[in-house]
């Protein structure tokens, strides 16, 4: 589906729209509907299995969302987070660097100066691309960050959270303190992040407020062992910097062995990186074939990060790749900046260890981004009927409970999806219009399960307490014991676990 086409579907099945819609909307910012809210959560908690579940070391905090100037002076943030800026003279519409140049410049203009993007500007006489002038400003940098007051004199400065990971840095001396005092530590983070995006664009892929997953792993660059040969023979499609100078688009299937062997990769990210790629692949349900992990170059990565590919998907509704996820070696970037900035000694001696500043690695997972995926991928056309086959331990409601005729099956009916509710299962009830119109509502919520009660149910025959199960992404249906219901669902709704290590 289109963009616009697939945005209208989520819409009109309440999942989500503009925030302040009936002011006419505000620009990058959305509101999750019930389902959606429920989808996200869900999503969120798929991810906390899979990231936070690969080690006993790994744990989940919940930093705030707000933080004093100091914290994004020591980062960076407020001298650096900026992107460059284009005005049009003639309609005053703003721009993007990257939106003004793309047709000549493709892979976009990160790591690229001001005075660079001037020349590509110039040198190809770009235009406008909202009214076609050539009346276009020097590029300016426009800084991404929202400030806000902080307390009652009006002199104190605070940031609203530029991306999650600050909260795990800022936490890292707390829970190397109240931990184990060992190596590597993960510090794993949901949670909102917000930029005052230029042009907010594409729905959920370009947001003004927008939820992150982030797991920091903080290492000793000497000693992160990881059971490397339990990943060893998995291939991961990857674009690599000399693959795309030579043209291509397409990623090759390398092994992680590879990867490392004549790759020249560390192990433990490519460990990592097989890992996420399993999340997106086996979780997730992305067809293998619609992923690639392209490797930023020296110049497109910032300067801090040593290793960078990120995760992107093909996507019919934004017709290409896109950028879903990243796996970041910062090196030890991140706590020397906030060590220099706040004065506290954040080296750690790990137990039989010579101290450091330890280095981390980033794992990085945009909720909003892949929800809207999640749509892109799974939810569209299936002969006769539009489908959402979204895994069923994702799916916002797992069970719709129809009964076949209200007046005689309701009351049974309803029992039982309260039944099932107390098992902890997601049902909707729903006795309007033919059970035809039922299964189509549920097939383009997604609801992986449809229950029907009938006269068989609720009458004295063989059929007593039984009832029609049907499977939505095979239409198969099965009589079983209402009783027996929670057992034969049940496994289906278990969020995938890795092996821990
Ligand atoms: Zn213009």
């Amino acid at each position: 589906m289109k963009i616009d086409e697939l945005f209208a579907l989520l819409k009109r099945r309440g999942i989500l729209w503009p925030s302040a819609e009936i002011y006419g909307g505000a620009q990058g910012l959305y509101d999750y509907g019930p389902l959606g809210t429920a989808l996200k959560r869900r999503l969120e908690d798929a991810w906390a299995a899979w990231f936070v579940g690969l080690s006993h070391d790994y744990y989940q905090i919940q930093p705030s969302e707000l933080l004093p100037e100091a914290v994004v002076r020591a980062s960076g943030h407020l001298e650096n987070f900026t992107d460059p800026e284009i005005v049009c003279e003639s309609c005053h519409a703003a721009f993007r660097a990257e939106t003004v140049v793309e047709k000549v410049r493709p892979e976009g203009v990160d790591g690229l100066g001001v005075e660079q993007i001037r020349e590509i500007v110039r040198a190809n006489q770009l235009r406008c691309p909202n009214c076609g002038s050539k009346e276009l400003t020097v590029p300016e940098p426009f800084h991404l960050m929202f400030g806000v007051d902080f307390g009652v004199t009006g002199k104190e400065r605070a940031y609203l959270a530029p991306e999650t990971a600050q909260g795990s840095y800022l936490a890292f001396a707390r829970m190397w303190d109240v931990g184990r005092h060992a190596l590597p530590l993960g510090i794993g983070v949901v949670g909102k992040a917000y930029r005052n995006e230029i042009a907010p664009r594409q729905v959920l892929f370009r947001m003004r407020a927008f939820t992150q997953a982030e797991l920091q792993i903080f290492f000793d660059p000497s000693d992160f062992r990881v059971p490397f040969e339990r990943v060893a023979d998995e291939a991961v499609p990857v674009l690599r910097v000399d693959q795309r100078t030579a043209g291509e688009e397409r990623p090759v299937l390398v092994t992680a062995r590879d990867l490392v062997g004549s790759g020249g990769l560390p192990e433990f990210y490519v460990y990592h990186m097989v890992h996420q790629y399993r999340f997106l692949r086996d979780v997730l349900g992305y067809p293998a074939d619609r992923i690639r992990y392209f490797e930023k170059s020296d110049q497109e990565r910032a300067f801090y990060n040593r290793i960078q590919f990120d995760a992107e998907l093909r996507l019919d509704s934004l017709g290409g790749y896109k950028e879903i996820g990243a796996v970041h070696y910062r090196g030890d970037y991140d706590l020397s900046r906030h060590r220099d900035g706040s004065g506290k000694d954040l080296a750690v001696t790990p137990t039989g260890r010579a101290s450091l500043v330890p280095h981390v690695l980033e794992l990085t997972f945009g909720v909003d981004r892949n929800l809207w995926a999640l749509a892109d991928v799974h939810l569209g056309a299936d002969g006769d009927r539009t489908v959402w086959k979204l895994p069923s331990y994702l799916a916002p409601t797992a069970v719709g409970v129809f009964p076949l005729i209200p007046k005689a099956h309701a009351e049974f009916a309803r029992t039982l999806a309260d039944t099932l509710a107390a098992e902890g299962i997601p049902v909707q009830f729903d006795d309007t219009g033919t059970i035809g119109k039922r299964y189509a509502r549920s097939d383009e919520a997604g609801i992986p399960f449809c229950v029907t009660v009938d006269g068989g149910t609720v009458g004295d025959g063989p059929e007593h307490d039984t009832v029609t199960l049907r499977v939505r992404d095979t239409r198969a249906q099965e009589r079983i014991p209402s009783a027996a219901l929670a057992a034969r669902i049940g496994p289906a709704l278990r969020l995938p676990r890795p092996r821990r290590d």
